[in-house]
């Protein structure tokens, strides 16, 4: 996609700073870290949503992502992870384009769980959580 940031650091017409490459996925540094070693990983074709990737993309992401995580550890003498994706503008996506964050986490970071990311908790019934369930089943 023509105004796409992600699109041109693939397409290496603007320039990221690249940790790893495969045949369908780029993994970079994010140019405004939460943390040191804080990095992006997204297909080189351009997916809006985590549903939109093609199975084969969709693999060779997570693979690309599951390989990276103990390098990025690794790299900057984390204690441990976050890795996790907003799938769309609700959730906080601001580019569009599918990408996957490693965002390294150290002992008294001051930083939070992933479970800050959910707006007021929900009171769910039994047969909420049975309708819930039934739908995703399906
Ligand atoms: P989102 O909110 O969409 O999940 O996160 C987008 C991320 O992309 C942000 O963490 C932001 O710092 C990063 N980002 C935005 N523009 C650029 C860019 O031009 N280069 C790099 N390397 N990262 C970017
Ligand atoms: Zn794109």
């Amino acid at each position: 996609m023509s105004d796409c940031i992600f699109c041109a650091i693939a397409a290496k017409d603007i320039h990221g700073r690249i940790v790893h490459e495969t045949e369908h996925s780029l993994a970079f540094l994010d140019v405004n870290p939460l943390a040191p070693g804080h990095t992006l990983v997204v297909p080189k074709d351009h997916y809006a949503r985590l549903d939109d990737l093609p199975e084969e993309i969709s693999a060779d992401l997570w693979r690309t992502v599951d390989e990276l995580v103990p390098r990025v550890e690794a790299a900057v003498d984390a204690d441990a992870t976050n890795v996790g994706m907003n799938n769309g503008p609700a959730a906080g996506q601001e580019v569009e384009h599918v990408h996957v964050h490693i965002v390294p986490r150290f002992e008294g970071d001051g930083g939070s769980p992933i479970h800050a990311v959910g707006g007021t908790r929900p009171d769910l019934s039994d047969e909420e959580l049975d309708d819930i369930e039934a739908a995703i089943s399906n």
